[in-house]
């Protein structure tokens, strides 16, 4: 019977009847990173993550699926049924593996880029809406009552998923955007054998940035203060005046990131299950490097399209 009641919670004529999970506890708050693909998203969250009082969670909106379902390896080195973090998740949330299931397919589907317009204009979808943000909170208020933290940095991307967080975790939500030049995300794209980062093509990889930079300008326009830019180049180059400048716009204290860039420490990848294969090694070093201001495009149509995209990016004011 129990099972069969917090099963329910996620059906949609059920939302709100079994309160088993943590609902009395705080919400963290949720600093979400926005980006491209190859644009520093994964970097970006664990120099966050390495502060007191924060807890990185990856690409955490395939947790379901790469986590629950598949079992993937953590980066801690466990399988996530094992790990200290998402075993305990899931034990909190009591999501059935059928949940899971569920959960994994509806967020794929309300985040999805085609979707965007949709989640953008606020149309249709309702019943799946009331799910996905009763799971976004119960996930977010589990991983900080077992990391016992105030901010959770969640490195998934996905434009439609800013908006989608500010609507389920409203006033607790801020968004970090990131941009990388199409130079750079050209050539990061044209890389081969990356495993599960699948390559773009020249073309493909112009309309992808066309797209995910409108709809990330769009999101900026609607969560104003709420949304932070930074560029990738700048956090390469000069990654202690980027976290100030994060620090000063969202109230944080990330002194003991920039103490370890500045005296070349090693960070911590923490419990990531999906994100950018550098999780795997454990502890990662974080060294400023101007190269990415010198990226020269590897074909030609790619350095055709990239300073038409360039000046797009400009435009926009990214
Ligand atoms: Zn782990």
């Amino acid at each position: 019977m129990a099972a069969q009641a917090q099963q329910s919670r996620y059906h949609a004529n059920h939302v709100q009847t079994t309160d088993r999970v943590p609902s009395e506890q705080p919400l963290p708050e949720v600093l979400y990173i926005m980006g491209t693909g190859r644009s520093g998203t994964t970097i970006l969250e664990i120099l966050l993550a390495n502060n007191p009082g924060f807890a990185g969670v990856g690409e955490v909106k395939h947790i379901f699926r790469d986590g629950f379902i598949a079992d993937h390896v953590c980066s801690c080195g466990k399988p996530t049924s094992g790990c200290e973090l998402w075993s305990e998740v899931l034990r909190r949330t009591a999501w059935s593996r059928q949940d899971c299931a569920r959960l994994g397919d509806t967020v794929q589907d309300l985040e999805s880029h085609q979707h965007f317009p949709l989640i953008w204009a606020n149309l249709g979808a309702k019943q799946a809406r009331e799910q996905y943000s009763l799971a976004a909170r119960d996930l977010f208020r589990s991983v900080a009552a077992v990391r016992q933290c105030r901010v959770v940095v969640d490195s998934s991307k996905f434009a439609g998923r800013a908006l989608l967080l500010s609507q389920a975790l409203p006033e607790r939500i801020k968004v970090l955007c990131i941009t990388r030049s199409a130079a750079g995300l050209l050539k990061a794209f044209a890389k081969k054998n990356e495993g599960e980062q699948r390559p773009k093509g020249a073309l493909a990889a112009s309309a992808y940035y066309l797209y995910v930079l409108l709809c990330m300008r769009l999101v900026k326009w609607r969560l104003k203060e709420r949304c932070f830019s930074i560029r990738f180049e700048d956090l390469n180059s000069n990654p202690d005046a980027v976290l100030a400048a994060v620090e000063s716009w969202g109230g944080y204290s990330l002194g003991v990131a920039r103490a370890r860039i500045a005296a070349s420490e090693a960070f911590d990848v923490g419990h990531i299950v999906t994100g950018n294969r550098l999780r795997k090694k454990g502890k990662v070093n974080f060294e400023p490097s101007t190269s990415a201001l010198r990226r020269k495009a590897d074909n030609v149509l790619a350095e055709i399209l990239a300073p038409i995209l360039e000046t797009y990016r400009r435009v926009l004011g990214f």
